[in-house]
């Protein structure tokens, strides 16, 4: 797949460990370098204002997607190529989801982890055929990952599902799973014949 804009799902706040910053600048160099446009929150702090200062920094593309009632609470950024204000937060997903090729999780809390498996689950159902992954900076995901080959063994999940969600700790290899990415044809439900 033509992977050109990838919405980059992450934290408000910056963590406890700088590796998690860090891990954003890395990401958001080798977006730049490769000409991937950043599609993301639109949020100047913690880890989304992190990865869009670098991908800015090193001459890439960055999109920002805010909810009006987020723009100040979120402090929204105000050095971005385009920042979109929506009327809701269903908007702005959807907006994202729309304009995205690929979508990954960097460290985060619900917030991210509720944008992420949303469209997970819609890669899940068919809804959309593009990769969805983990980016694992410091590890931080290692027990979510573990969680989740857990809802495999007690059959909530099938394989070629968890499969789709790639969990990676180097961005470059990351970006070059999304790019060499096919999405499996796997029906949702367990126990039931494919039709
Ligand atoms: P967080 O990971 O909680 O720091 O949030 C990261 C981003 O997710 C922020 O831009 C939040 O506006 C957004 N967010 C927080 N909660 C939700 C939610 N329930 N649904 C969708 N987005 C959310």
């Amino acid at each position: 797949m033509d992977l050109r804009n990838l919405c980059v799902y992450c934290g408000s706040n910056p963590g406890r460990q700088g590796i998690y910053i860090e891990a954003a600048r890395e990401l958001g160099r080798a977006m730049a370098r490769q000409g991937v446009g950043l599609v993301y929150g639109g949020a100047s702090v913690g880890i989304m204002g992190a990865i869009a200062d670098a991908v800015l920094e090193a001459g890439g593309r960055a999109v920002g997607v805010i909810p009006e009632s987020l723009v100040r609470k979120e402090l929204a950024h105000s050095g971005l190529t385009e920042l979109h204000v929506t009327q809701s937060m269903h908007e702005r997903k959807r907006m994202m989801a729309d304009r995205a090729d690929a979508f990954v999780a960097l460290p985060g809390g619900a917030g991210t982890l509720e944008e992420i498996f949303e469209v997970w689950t819609w890669a899940q159902l068919g809804y959309h055929d593009k990769p969805c992954g983990l980016y694992n900076a410091g590890g931080y995901y290692d027990q979510l990952a573990r969680f989740l080959d857990h809802t495999v063994a007690e059959q909530f999940v099938r394989p070629q599902h968890r499969e789709m969600l790639i969990v990676e700790d180097e961005p470059q290899r990351l970006l070059d799973r999304f790019a060499q990415y096919e999405a499996p044809s796997v029906i949702k439900w367990i126990g039931r014949a494919e039709t």
